[in-house]
């Protein structure tokens, strides 16, 4: 069987161009704040990556980074300033935060009509309650990606792997919303989840999204299956120059050909992600002035 590979980039680049288009003809660019706690290098290199898609699209941005000892009360007082400051549309808090920082309370902090991550309770709770505002970019743009490649998920079983609130937990919402882009039936699975292969194998769409270096397999998923690979897990690959490798949590060589059609990693949600905050960010420049998004 040949397998479909649903990459990320081509649809990324579309929303970029389409935004660029919008943002030319907006009475004012739309402004992006991230926060960077600390010195984490995995979420350097993504704010590197928030900050580059920004330039490209025509966003006002501005990146505040912080030692990895700042307490709460300053980080409190920064996001406060953020809330009202009007040249600044979307806030986002760049996770995972050091410890010691109270990370519900600081995501609580960020003006929901600003929260373009979507991880304020508000914003989760318009998700469940079927108006959702912000969605998180990572379901937000997994769901865009199937429907550019013409992947219906209405009427299908699809299983999730991972519960997080990030991925997993509003990918559930998204996909079991009454809308005709959603309709699925869903099953969210985790760890401790029992039968896990019997649930996966059955699934027309599977999500893996649990940070599990290739856990998923032929045993866990159908042939003809559609799989969406959310993980990033770097592996040692002494072959390569840098000794390191880039993997999701399927075994992408043992599933392809097995299966219609399959997310590469990296190429395949990453890109998205970046591209759903940016269209948050649009949208909520377009909600702060009164215009149609
Ligand atoms: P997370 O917060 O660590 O959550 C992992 C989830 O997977 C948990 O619900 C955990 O269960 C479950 N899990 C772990 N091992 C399992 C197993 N063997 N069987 C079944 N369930 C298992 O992870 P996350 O933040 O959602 O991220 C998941 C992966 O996606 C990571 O590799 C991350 O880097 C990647 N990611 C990628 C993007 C992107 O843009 N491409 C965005 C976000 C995350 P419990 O709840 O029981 O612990």
């Amino acid at each position: 069987m040949e397998t479909l590979l649903l990459k990320g980039k081509p649809v990324r680049d579309q929303v970029f161009a389409e935004l660029k288009i919008k943002v030319a003809g907006a009475p004012r660019k739309p402004g992006l704040a991230v926060v960077l706690v600390g010195e984490d290098p995995a979420s350097a290199v993504y704010v590197s990556h928030k900050e580059k898609g920004c330039e490209e699209v025509g966003f006002h941005h501005e990146t505040h980074r912080l030692d990895a000892s700042t307490d709460q009360e300053t980080l409190l007082a920064l996001i406060d300033r953020l809330n009202n400051d009007k040249a600044i549309d979307g806030i986002l808090i760049q996770l995972p935060l050091p410890k010691g920082l109270d990370q519900d309370r600081i995501l609580l902090s960020v003006d929901p009509s600003k929260d373009v991550d979507g991880f304020h309770p508000e914003n989760l709770g318009r998700l469940v309650s079927g108006s959702p505002r912000f969605v998180p970019c990572t379901p937000k743009g997994i769901l865009r990606l199937l429907t550019h490649y013409n992947i219906p998920v209405s009427g299908k079983n699809v299983a999730i792997v991972g519960r997080s609130v990030i991925v997993g937990r509003p990918l559930t919402m998204l996909l079991s919303l009454k809308r005709s882009d959603a309709n699925a039936t869903v099953t969210l699975c985790h760890s401790g989840t029992e039968n896990l292969a019997e649930i996966t194998s059955r699934a027309d769409v599977v999500v893996a999204a649990i940070g599990v270096p290739r856990a998923l397999g032929p045993d866990e998923i159908a042939e003809g299956a559609i799989v969406v690979d959310v993980g990033i897990n770097r592996i040692d690959a002494p072959e390569r120059p840098k000794g390191t490798r880039l993997v999701g949590d399927v075994d992408f060589p043992a599933l392809k050909g097995r299966v219609a059609a399959m997310t590469p990693v990296p190429g395949g949600v990453g890109p998205m992600t970046i591209a759903m905050l940016l269209e948050n960010t649009w949208e909520a420049m377009c909600f702060a002035e009164g215009l149609d998004a």
